[in-house]
């Protein structure tokens, strides 16, 4: 990582506490308090292609930044798109073992590398652009032009942490504010990100996260000049503004609510936080939920807790007797009502493993696919134990 005259906070575990507020856990303390407490049970992470591409394309960027090049010939042109295809296609591998090596990820979808192409070239013209060089043919950028580039460059992949240990979160780039004539009036903080764009202004909660991020580096830099801050979306090439009051307050009110306790969090079942949250097995809420009708049931994609009736592991064919809660802590009792399903890839693999381990107890099938009576489960579902996480089980 780079860094020229900026303060990162306390490291090597110094004061860090036992917990730390990022904005990722404050949003997802918020989204429900539950969500957060079982993120913080070490139980088994998801991993998907958003993640791999995102991950594939800041990594790309900070070692493209990272790279000396003072002793080049600064007239050197067509070296940039071979530079950083080589270093993608090394980061690409490197999150591909990675995925494979987790135990509960979505399809491999290999066309996703284009995406992560596209995203890490259309970072580095951002990038560019900042430094008022607005060349949009990579092939045609010298040495000389990338120089520029690092002279703006502050710093990247940066951890901070507040002096008190309280705070941390991770910048993506440090750069020079630059003026219409090239004068440096400050600093920006850029976090750069892959997924899809805002229609109009940033979320409120992407908001947050990069005054967050501004307000830590002024908490840790009491000697800072003007600090902006902006959201860089490579999708759609746009640099949005984060513009408000400090968080800071908010933060370390925050940081005070989510000292872990032995009982579970309040869990807050809603639409689309439970549509997304990876937590389904081990929180018996949202269940409780879709059968209050608090949570709709949806037709096409559905999750489900079952027994297992019947398995041809060879064929990947599969019934399933649909369970009912049974009081509010996740005990279950038997419905009527069950369903065939034909299973393929990774659900058949895990189906077939947890049989193998001996396991016979409820199942949590994420996303299963109805089609009239039948079901599919495929790469894009999973099956997992259903086990209900009542107490905590860090150490
Ligand atoms: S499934 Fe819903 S209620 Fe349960 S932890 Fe996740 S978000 Fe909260």
């Amino acid at each position: 990582m780079e860094e020229r005259g900026v303060d990162w906070g306390p490291s090597n575990g110094y004061e860090i506490q036992e917990y730390q507020l990022s904005p990722s856990s404050w949003n997802r303390f918020e989204e429900c308090p539950r969500k957060y407490w079982l993120s913080r049970q070490r139980l088994p992470k998801k991993i998907g292609m958003p993640i791999v591409i995102g991950n594939a394309v800041h990594n790309s960027v900070e070692d493209i930044c990272n790279i000396d090049m003072s002793d080049r010939d600064i007239s050197e042109k067509e070296w940039l798109p071979k530079l950083s295809a080589e270093i993608l296609s090394n980061h690409w591998q490197l999150q591909k073992d990675i995925f494979f090596e987790m135990k509960r990820h979505s399809g491999w979808k290999k066309n996703s590398y284009n995406k992560a192409r596209e995203g890490l070239n259309k970072a580095l013209l951002m990038l560019l652009s900042q430094a008022k060089i607005l060349e949009v043919d990579l092939s045609k950028i010298t040495i000389g032009m990338w120089n520029k580039v690092r002279e703006i460059i502050l710093a990247n992949e940066g951890t901070m942490n507040s002096n008190c240990g309280k705070l941390m979160g991770r910048l993506d780039l440090l750069l020079k504010d630059l003026d219409q004539d090239g004068n440096q009036i400050g600093w920006i903080v850029v976090d750069l990100k892959t997924g899809r764009p805002p229609k109009d202004n940033l979320s409120e909660t992407v908001n947050r996260q990069l005054r967050f991020y501004r307000d830590l580096l002024i908490l840790i830099n009491p000697n800072h000049p003007p600090i902006r801050t902006e959201g860089w979306y490579t999708s759609n090439q746009t640099m949005y503004e984060a513009i408000g009051d400090s968080v800071t307050k908010d933060a370390f009110d925050a940081w005070a609510s989510i000292e872990l306790t032995e009982d579970p969090f309040q869990a807050t079942p809603q639409e689309f936080v439970c549509g997304f949250c990876e937590w389904k097995a081990w929180c018996p809420k949202w269940f409780v939920a879709v059968h209050d009708e608090t949570l709709k049931r949806h037709k096409t994609f559905n999750d489900e807790v079952v027994t297992l009736i019947n398995f041809d592991s060879e064929e990947g064919l599969a019934s399933f007797k649909l369970m009912i809660p049974d009081g509010l802590d996740g005990e279950l009792r038997d419905s009527e009502k069950s369903f065939g399903a034909f299973l393929s890839n990774q659900s058949l693999n895990q189906l077939r493993e947890l049989q193998n381990m001996g396991y016979d107890g409820p199942l949590f099938l994420g996303s299963t696919r109805v089609d009239g009576e039948v079901r599919y489960l495929g790469d894009w579902s999973e099956i997992l134990p259903w086990n209900p996480l009542l107490k905590s089980i860090r150490q």
